[in-house]
């Protein structure tokens, strides 16, 4: 009990609530700091966000600690949270928890970085010869020995030389002391060199676009660079991002994950200075921690970060750009479920500051608002220099049939491209050997258990796998019921690799997909060795596709153009566009001889036949009649409600309690434009032994759906459903399965 409750704070805790708490202190506490609190039986890790003389509560717990002596997460920033919180219905202390590093989410004071020790041979003992180093030398022969190691290694940060030279720090005192050895403090480990960029001077398309944007600094504005790959659209950002670093503001360039390479890095670094620091989820808390600080004590230039990066509270910000902002790695898919480009314009507007959203392939979502002048649309409709977007061809599997997935003409192309020493990308949406397997003699399928799936099946460990829970099982490659051999369907990356294996046996290979690419190091390594021209053939899925440059690939061959052409969900028609589209355009960008292949059963489609001509508009068109007829995206506003539990029944109902509740709000808060659908099973009806439900709510008047959806997340919260139902709202959904 307490008896002074002093001053009462609103603490944001990360709890699955949709509301702040009231704590008490004597301290003077800003809004933005951390502190610890009890709730319930156990501490957490809350944000300060308000504070108040009373409160309804009757009985207030104190705060424990308070953790920082600074805040963690600026005024604006919270701005940009509440909105976010409210916008997307989730509960503001997990949305404020999100959006900090995971380094302090943790009852962990804010720690000052760490700067780390770098010893490198000083300038000076570099123009001294070596006899007369190796006479200040002569009586110790382990500075002799530890010179020695720096000379040819380089820089040695204290970990390396903990590894390489155990007790290093008495002879490395000493030829710090004579001068020969310096000793730096970075707070990142120094990135290899750069060769310089290569000075471009920008196209007349590309300096309108960068004047457009450079003449709006200093104010809200929204543009849409949309630029055909190759175009240049990155050298408009840099332009743009070094005229506002020159008026002494910060950049935020968000890049889809897999688009940011250490090359990436290093270009953007070439022309901004050294001060750009990398946020993604290859590098450790530690190390996104670091990035997260130079930001907000504003060393950083830059911030060059993958979706959360959105939410990198900067000192003074002054431009934001968001690359391939149709991606959609942009979109979180669990628990605070915001979508990264969205939050950027929001969050451009509070800071008053221009965004813009870049794309060969501009989402729906963009051309519309274009359209209602909300988005300023900026042009790039050339490739640079000779560089011309690679002729679209199509191969009809109905005349030619498809051997491991690859048809002759595929195989014949791929023949002449490797012969004259150019690369091939053979691009399939896929992993695995074959996704279908199943018996002829008496029907058996491999089905996962849990899942309502089928398995994949891994040639190389012989593994039927489930790509949606992980399940693995070793099986024979006979029928576990009647033993009669088992008829493998479709093709994966691991066969169209080994069928084209068989064919060119001397080309060197890389498939790159998930299973050879399980991390960003093994990736990174991929492209290196794709970009030196270690390989001449490329079979891989999606990751192949982001924005990568490599000049020595001058044709794509697409295993299966069909995938999105009659798909039940509505967007699957613009993502295969786009898909296609960034896969063909890393064909010919160094010269005019870029080809793409496509193999369809579709060649009438009119799809298939805009793919062939590039003609994105001619599609987005198309494809937005068609969804304004229906009531969609991005004409109309669609939330997603989801439960799943093990128990059907009790997914199910609380999705019929929660359309009832709707239809009720509906009714008593006139929300005449918000229609609530029945739940129904999800596409993917099991997914790891849960069952999963679903219920459309849709309006085409945003500000009604959001009316609904207020009082309705509430009421959810209320509902007494059985523990083990898990239930989520998904504002504006990307993936409606
Ligand atoms: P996009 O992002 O539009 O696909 P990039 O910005 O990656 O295109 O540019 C493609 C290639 O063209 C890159 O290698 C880039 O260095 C080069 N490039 C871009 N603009 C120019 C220019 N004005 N002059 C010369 N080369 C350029
Ligand atoms: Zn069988
Ligand atoms: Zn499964």
């Amino acid at each position: 009990m307490t008896t002074n409750i002093g001053k009462i704070y609103q603490v944001a805790v990360p709890v699955p609530l949709r509301r702040c708490f009231d704590y008490s202190s004597d301290l003077d506490i800003a809004t933005g700091t951390r502190v610890l609190v009890p709730f319930g039986q156990r501490n957490l890790v809350g944000v300060v966000l308000s504070r108040s003389t009373t409160s309804s509560v009757d009985k207030i717990r104190p705060i424990g600690d308070v953790l920082d002596n600074g805040i963690a997460t600026s005024v604006r920033i919270q701005a940009l949270l509440r909105w976010a919180s409210q916008y997307y219905h989730h509960p503001i202390g997990e949305v404020i928890s999100a959006a900090l590093p995971v380094l302090l989410r943790q009852p962990l004071g804010m720690p000052t970085p760490k700067f780390i020790e770098m010893y490198s041979i000083s300038p000076s003992a570099t123009s001294v010869d070596a006899l007369e180093i190796a006479t200040q030398l002569r009586a110790a022969p382990s500075q002799t020995k530890l010179f020695k190691l720096i000379q040819t290694q380089g820089k040695l940060s204290v970990d390396q030389l903990n590894s390489s030279f155990p007790g290093w720090r008495p002879a490395m005192k000493q030829l710090v002391r004579k001068e020969l050895v310096i000793k730096e403090e970075l707070l990142q480990l120094p990135v290899v060199d750069q060769p310089a960029a290569a000075k471009v001077s920008l196209t007349e398309e590309q300096q309108h676009a960068a004047t457009g944007i450079i003449n709006s600094l200093g104010g809200f504005r929204s543009f849409v660079l949309q630029g055909i790959t190759g175009s240049g659209k990155t050298e408009v950002y840099l332009e743009a991002a070094k005229q506002c670093i020159a008026q002494g503001k910060q950049v935020l360039f968000l890049v889809p994950e897999i688009s940011l390479t250490p090359q990436l890095v290093g270009r953007v670094r070439a022309q901004l200075g050294p001060s750009v620091y990398a946020m993604h989820s290859g590098m450790t808390d530690k190390e996104r921690y670091q990035s997260w600080w130079m930001a907000k004590e504003g060393y950083a230039t830059a911030i060059l970060g993958t979706r959360s990066a959105v939410f990198t509270w900067l000192k003074d910000p002054g431009l934001i750009v968001v690359d391939e902002e149709h991606d959609q790695s942009y979109k979180q898919q669990d628990g605070f479920r915001y979508h990264a480009r969205d939050l950027a314009i929001k969050r451009a507007s509070m800071e008053d500051i221009p965004v813009v959203l870049g794309s060969a392939t501009p989402s729906l979502e963009s051309l519309h608002n274009i359209k209602n002048k909300r988005h300023v649309p900026l042009q790039l409709t050339h490739r640079v220099g000779k560089a011309k977007l690679p002729a679209i061809e199509i191969v009809d599997t109905t005349r030619y049939p498809l051997e491991n997935g690859v048809s002759s003409p595929v195989l014949n192309e791929i023949g002449v491209a490797v012969e004259r020493g150019e690369q091939v990308i053979v691009y399939i949406n896929r992993r695995g050997y074959a996704p279908v397997v199943h018996c002829y003699e008496c029907g058996w399928q491999a089905a996962c258990q849990q899942c309502s799936a089928r398995l994949t099946y891994h040639h190389h460990r012989k593994q039927f796998r489930c790509h949606h829970c992980g399940y693995r099982e070793r099986l024979s490659e006979n029928c576990p019921q009647c033993d009669t051999p088992l008829y493998f369907a479709g093709a994966g990356t691991q066969r169209v690799e080994q069928a084209l294996l068989g064919k060119f046996p001397t080309a060197r290979f890389c498939r790159l997909d998930r299973d050879q690419a399980n991390t960003t190091r093994k990736l990174y390594q991929q492209l290196e060795a794709i970009q030196n021209r270690q390989v001449d053939i490329i079979v891989g899925t999606q990751l192949i596709t982001k924005g990568h440059d490599f000049p020595g690939v001058s044709l794509v061959c697409v295993i299966n153009a069909d995938q999105g052409l009659f798909s039940a969900d509505f967007r699957a028609p613009e993502f295969m566009f786009q898909q296609l589209l960034q896969v063909a355009g890393r064909a010919g960008r160094a010269e005019d001889n870029g080809k793409v292949l496509l193999q369809t059963a579709h060649p009438a489609n009119p799809y298939i036949r805009m793919l062939t001509k590039h003609d994105y508009p001619a599609f987005a068109q198309a494809n937005m009649e068609e969804r304004q007829h229906a009531g969609y995206p991005p004409v109309g506003y669609f939330a997603l409600l989801r439960s799943e539990s093990t128990d059907l029944h009790a997914a199910s109902n609380m999705l019929q309690n929660t359309a009832a509740i709707a239809s009720d709000l509906i009714r008593n808060h006139n929300l005449s434009h918000v229609e609530v659908f029945s739940p129904v099973p999800s596409p993917m009806e099991k997914l790891a032994g849960r069952f999963r439900m679903q219920l459309l709510v849709r309006s085409p008047v945003r500000k009604q759906l959001h009316e609904l959806l207020a009082p309705l997340a509430l009421e959810m919260e209320n509902q007494k459903a059985p523990r083990s139902v898990r239930w989520s709202i998904d504002v504006d959904p990307i993936d409606m399965g």
